[in-house]
């Protein structure tokens, strides 16, 4: 029998209505022949009301209890589901993340799946059952409950449906697919109907939340074909897959932005061997995701450094980059939260020259100024004023004929 793994995001479960929408969409693909493993988000916006209800109670909160707090949501959502399910005579039973083995390490708030055990799962679909598994958390090896970081449930289906071998990890959201660009902003963006996973780990990984890099990463890992598709209408969506001859031939594939990330500079670095790898392995030691980072050509002997880490981890990337200027001798460390970025993904940059200098024209001419480049083979990527950043989205998306 097929099995596949259906992921339902939290708009998909915002009230009793979408759970019964829901149990029945599960049913019915029972009832057309397949072994179904479930996994669910918590409902609505319960994380960011838990995550605000923390921030009212305390300025500390210590990861562990976080962790405690925040997957509270997921299992209100996977018992209702459950319960909707019996009322449709369907046998389930919900689980946690600890109680499938979804092994994670120690790093509260933002966890990495090690193994995921699945024994519970597998013994449930044996016995005839549909499995409905918490998303989003997991147990440490020292029993703690953890955290896969904010869209982790996508890890969690990926995950899973890896180590079941599942004919497809099924992604359902608010959305009939990835788009062209965030379909909230651009509303002339088109979905796509194939992707390659690099194309969508490159969007992933710039803002385009629809799918969790780290969920994307594990896709192509294992070769786990994604379907992301709407749980409002049920049509079919987006095939993420390895890249083949199908695909759709544009040059430039999506426009992403982001704005969860803030620029630090260090000034005046002395420029001799050793000084990058010093402050990136400070900040390294952190846990700290650094992404963007530029360096100046040096003048007389120093240089600057800039960076963008997410806006969350912006205080301690100051203290550690002030800590570390302080002891090498640089002149001084600043940083902007008022940055954002925008971004192109295409497979075809790879063959077409051109793109980067059209990128740079389009925002020209919105008078929109760029404050830090990078790319890979298949993206170019610009910091902007956030301000700036939509008008920059929209733009892009028509200069590049997108719609
Ligand atoms: P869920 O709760 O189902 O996991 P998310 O909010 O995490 O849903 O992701 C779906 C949202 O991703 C959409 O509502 C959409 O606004 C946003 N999004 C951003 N970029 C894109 C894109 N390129 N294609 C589709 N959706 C996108
Ligand atoms: N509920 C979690 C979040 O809001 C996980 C998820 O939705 O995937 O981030
Ligand atoms: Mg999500």
């Amino acid at each position: 029998m097929p099995l596949v793994v259906q992921k339902f995001g939290g708009t998909s479960l915002g009230d009793a209505d979408r759970i019964r929408a829901v149990a029945d969409h599960v049913a019915r693909t029972r009832r057309q022949g397949s072994d179904v493993v479930v996994v669910v988000s918590a409902m609505g916006k319960t994380t960011d009301d838990l995550i605000h209800l923390a921030d009212s109670v305390s300025s500390v909160q210590p990861p562990r209890e976080y962790d405690m707090l925040v997957s509270a949501g997921e299992r209100t959502s996977m018992s209702l589901l459950t319960m909707a399910l019996a009322d449709l005579g369907v046998d389930a039973a919900s689980f946690t993340g600890s109680q499938v083995g979804i092994i994670t390490d120690g790093d509260h708030t933002r966890a990495k799946i090690r193994e995921v055990k699945a024994d519970l799962v597998r013994d449930a679909l044996a016995a005839g059952q549909v499995p409905v598994v918490a998303g989003f958390q997991g147990v440490s090896e020292d029993h703690e409950i953890t955290t896969l970081g904010r869209g982790g449930s996508d890890a969690t289906a990926v995950a899973l449906a890896a180590v079941l071998g599942a004919d497809v990890c099924e992604i359902y959201t608010d959305v009939t697919g990835v788009f062209t660009a965030d379909p909230r902003l651009v509303p002339e963006a088109h979905r796509i109907n194939r992707i390659s996973f690099e194309e969508m780990l490159e969007m992933a990984a710039t803002g385009g939340r629809v799918l969790m890099l780290r969920a994307v990463e594990f896709a192509r890992n294992h070769n786990v074909p994604l379907h992301v598709r709407s749980s409002f209408t049920w049509e079919p969506g987006t095939w993420v897959v390895e890249e083949d001859a199908d695909m759709e031939e544009a040059v430039v594939t999506a426009v992403t932005h982001d704005t969860t990330e803030a620029k630090v500079t260090v000034s005046g670095v002395p420029d001799r061997p050793g000084v990058a790898a010093r402050l990136f392995r400070a900040l390294a030691d952190r846990s700290i995701n650094v992404d963007m980072i530029v360096q100046n050509t040096s003048a007389h002997g120093t240089t600057d450094i800039s960076f963008t880490v997410p806006k969350a981890d912006l205080p301690v990337s100051v203290e550690t980059a002030q800590a570390h200027s302080n002891e090498l001798g640089a002149s001084g460390v600043t940083s902007d939260s008022n940055v954002s970025r925008v971004s192109l993904i295409g497979v075809g940059m790879k063959s077409h020259p051109g793109i980067a200098a059209t990128m740079f024209e389009t925002l020209a001419n919105e008078e929109i100024n760029i404050d830090m480049i990078s790319t890979s083979t298949i993206r170019t990527s610009c910091i902007v004023r956030t301000d700036d950043v939509e008008r920059a989205v929209r733009s892009l998306h028509a200069a590049f004929e997108l719609a």
